[in-house]
């Protein structure tokens, strides 16, 4: 494989969009309305699909097939680019005089900015819209940031911005206030899961589903990342992928090690629990994937144990035996005992980032748990 999954499988219109659903409703309403904005921001955590939906708006804005009625398009298809007119190719390829994407992140933008300001008074050359993505935006250096600002002050009707952060918070409220916010959400696990299968499927690999479950619990709601671990085993492996090999690539715990832990924390048995954490990280496993497994253990146990009909959802992602064995422990346990763990497990994940032992999080939960 020469290529990286996610690049060779970057979504080209709308519908392939993993996720994001309410943002890409609107986007593909605001298109078919012709009510456009000048000035978009993407916020939300890296992989979700933010430059990704940029580069897909900036196409549809300007497609020379596009129709704005949805009369000429099955409604399920308005408002995509056809990525095969002129301006979608020349777009496409990145090299289109009329789309300019700057990254902030690297360059900072002084120079850009400059350009973007001299460059914008210009008509477009052949797009009915200039689009400028920023990536990055809160990246910008003070100056560059001033003169964003007094761009998007008075933009030119021919001009689109769509800028992008995954830093919100030090994007300056001026920028905010001007721009029309979309707010970029992590993607669901099953989302992942099934965008995952969908590639496998279309390299023609076999992959253990739960192997896909398990990279898409660790990417935590990031495609990008997601993508990037299947690559990454992918590569790791000569023939078919095997799931403890995968396990021990990223440093998750083996299954067993898993069940028996749900199980000394349901039964109160300190000792057989500290001894798993104990073995856990003599076998190199990573304690922020053992406790991001926990907790979304748990959490599907609590939800079989209020509605024992979640177990049909339940078994389109997760391994037959892995959710008899959730079921079994649902059996034996009552809500309360399920809010307890799930209380502290959650308590101590993000203590993982300030911990003197990677392991301590855990085993002070697990003495909290029973102690209560
Ligand atoms: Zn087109």
């Amino acid at each position: 494989m020469s290529e990286v999954l996610y690049r060779k499988y970057r979504p080209q219109d709308f519908g392939e969009i993993v996720g994001q659903k309410s943002v890409v409703e609107v986007l593909r309403a605001s298109i078919l309305k012709n009510r456009i904005s000048h000035a978009y921001l993407f916020s939300g955590p890296a992989g979700t699909g933010k430059t990704t939906v940029a580069r897909i708006f900036a196409r549809a804005t300007n497609c020379l097939n596009r129709s704005s009625t949805s009369e000429a398009f099955p409604k399920s298809n308005f408002g995509l680019p056809c990525n095969k007119c002129e301006i979608c190719v020349e777009f496409l390829s990145g090299v289109g005089l009329d789309l300019v994407e700057i990254d902030a992140a690297s360059s900072r933008g002084i120079d850009e900015i400059r350009a973007l300001r001299d460059g914008i008074r210009s008509l477009p050359f052949k797009a009915k819209y200039k689009v400028y993505i920023i990536d990055e935006v809160h990246m910008l250096t003070k100056e560059a940031f001033n003169a964003l600002l007094k761009t998007l002050e008075e933009p030119p009707a021919h001009v689109i911005f769509i800028l992008a952060t995954t830093e919100l918070e030090k994007v300056l409220d001026t920028i905010i206030s001007r721009t029309q916010h979309f707010e970029f959400r992590k993607i669901g696990e099953e989302d992942i899961q099934k965008a995952l299968d969908m590639i496998v499927k279309k390299e023609k690999i076999k992959v253990d589903e739960e192997i896909l479950n398990i990279i898409s619990v660790l990417s935590s709601g990031s495609l990008r990342d997601a993508e990037s671990m299947l690559d990454q085993a992918l590569a790791a492996s000569a023939g078919e992928l095997e799931p403890e090999q995968i396990r021990k690539l990223f440093g998750v715990p083996a299954r067993d090690l898993l069940l028996g832990m749900t199980k000394a924390i349901l039964a109160g048995d300190i000792k057989s629990a500290l001894g798993i954490v104990h073995k856990s990280s003599e076998e190199g496993v990573d304690q922020k994937s053992f406790l991001k497994l926990l907790i979304r253990n748990f959490r599907f146990m609590l939800y079989l144990k209020v509605d024992p009909n979640y177990e049909k959802e339940l078994a389109s992602f997760i391994s037959d035996s892995e959710l008899a064995a959730m079921k079994n422990f649902t059996k034996e346990n009552d809500i309360k005992k399920f809010e307890t763990v799930l209380n502290n497990l959650n308590d101590a994940y993000p203590l993982l980032k300030i911990a003197y032992l990677q392991q301590l999080p855990l085993e002070l939960a697990i003495l909290k748990i029973v102690g209560q």
